[in-house]
């Protein structure tokens, strides 16, 4: 008897009859013997509609009253699929994030787990019950409700799955599994079976979406195996697993995993910036003080005592960047600094990248072949990332899903659920 966490994202709960599809898969789940914790997100767009509607009421809402409004998306999910599940006889029981003692910092909007406790979720266990959690949201450690950042019900479930000591971690989604890039942008990508956390991390980070960032960094540091598949098609998806997991036995090690594409940045641009010591350090710290999480970094080459310093930010972090450089732009004497929301970053990631020269030089020719102008670049040693304009994405995704070999040779067979 396994101890099995489930995660059912939007769309897999987006209306009554998907809720149902998913405690009839929890139902058998529990019926072949298993125990079960289910994390489920908001239904649909629920929360892009309750961000809008808070923007509607207000131009700048207070960050503590948003993470009161946001987390309610979770708390509808949790106690529908509880009824769905006491349709099917399944007893279960919901908790919200406070409630089974998900701990955070206090940072609203981003929170970072601190620690899981657990105890309502093992009792409800004990008891024989599925216990189905809120995912995305906690509280901190000043006693407020917190969320954990968008798509962050995939931390929930890992995080979880780490305090429990669960068997896994199935994060079901909309596609049959992590692909070799996004199949709505590239139909030809290929289903990755097995992916080591370190891959998958430099995914998640250069901005793919299919698991969020923190979640895959509580599998690698808990060493959790995630296994990513659909509530569609219920097939064998994508395992997650650490370098030494026997699914990794006699694996190669490819090259290229996958090609990664992310329009959620923009690129801010301070001009004129004097070319002295600690004029970055300043810059930086403001940002990093607000909690703005800085992307990629260039400096032009400096002319008669000044330079250019471009980064990206998270486009949902421009409004609170932007004031903070221009202050600091005044106080260091530079000159404007003005945002830019037209671009795009894409990245090849791939272990074997590490013993495999050129791999930056042939992305870079196949771009410039297709006649794409690279902005920014930057580098890991699994990782070459560029940025490039918005309207470009798509096309220089596919040319290099194609130059590297990726293409599957078929078009992605299964129905791309429609988002609702
Ligand atoms: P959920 O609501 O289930 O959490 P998400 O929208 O957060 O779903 O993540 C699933 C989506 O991630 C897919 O519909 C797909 O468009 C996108 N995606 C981006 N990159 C990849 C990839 N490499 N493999 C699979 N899906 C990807
Ligand atoms: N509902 C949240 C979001 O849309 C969290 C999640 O779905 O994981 O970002
Ligand atoms: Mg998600």
């Amino acid at each position: 008897m396994a101890l099995i966490v489930q995660k059912y994202g939007g769309t897999s709960v987006a209306d009554p009859e998907r809720m149902r599809n998913v405690a009839r898969h929890v139902a058998e789940t529990r019926k072949a013997g298993h125990h079960l914790v289910v994390v489920v997100s908001a239904m649909g767009k629920a929360t892009d509609n309750l961000l809008q509607l808070a923007h509607q009421v207000s131009q700048n809402p207070p960050s503590r009253e948003m993470d009161m409004l946001l987390t309610t998306g979770e708390r509808i999910s949790m106690s529908l699929l509880c009824m769905a599940l006491h349709d099917v006889g399944i007893d279960a029981v919901s908790f919200t994030g406070s409630q089974v003692g998900i701990i955070t910092d206090t940072v609203h909007g981003k929170a970072k787990i601190l620690e899981v406790k657990g105890d309502r979720v093992r009792a409800a266990i004990g008891e024989g019950k599925v216990a189905v959690v809120a995912g995305f949201q906690g509280i901190s450690t000043a006693k407020e409700i917190t969320t954990l950042g968008r798509g962050g019900s995939d931390t929930t479930a890992v995080a979880l799955a780490a305090a429990l000591q669960a068997d896994s971690c199935e994060i079901y989604t909309d596609v049959t599994g992590v692909f070799t890039a996004d199949p709505r942008v590239v139909p030809q990508a290929r289903k990755i079976g097995v992916l080591q956390f370190d891959e998958m991390l430099e995914m998640a980070g250069a901005g793919s979406k299919v698991l969020a960032l923190r979640s895959v960094e509580f599998a690698r540091n808990h060493d959790v195996p995630i296994h990513v598949r659909s509530s569609f098609t219920w097939e064998e998806g994508t395992w997650v697993v650490g370098r030494h997991h026997e699914r990794m036995k006699n694996m190669e090690e490819p090259v290229i995993s996958g090609v990664v594409q992310d329009a959620s940045e923009a690129k801010i641009t301070v001009h004129s910036v004097p070319d002295r010591p600690g004029v970055s350090a300043a810059l930086f710290e403001a940002l990093a003080n607000a909690n703005i999480n800085v992307d990629m970094i260039v400096q032009n080459t400096s002319t008669a005592g000044t330079t250019d310093i471009s980064f990206t930010v998270p486009k949902a972090d421009v409004a609170t960047a932007e004031p903070i450089v221009a202050n600091l732009a005044k106080e260091i004497a530079a000159g404007g600094v003005n945002h830019d929301n037209d671009i795009a970053k894409i990245s090849l990631v791939g272990a074997g990248m590490k013993t495999s020269p050129g791999i930056a030089a042939k992305m870079f020719r196949v771009l410039a072949d297709n006649d794409v102008n690279i902005e920014m670049i930057s580098t890991s040693t699994i990782r070459v990332s560029v940025v490039v304009r918005s309207a470009n994405m798509q096309k220089a995704v596919q040319a290099l899903h194609t130059a590297f070999n990726l293409d599957s040779g078929t078009d992605y067979s299964a129905p791309l659920p429609e988002r609702k």
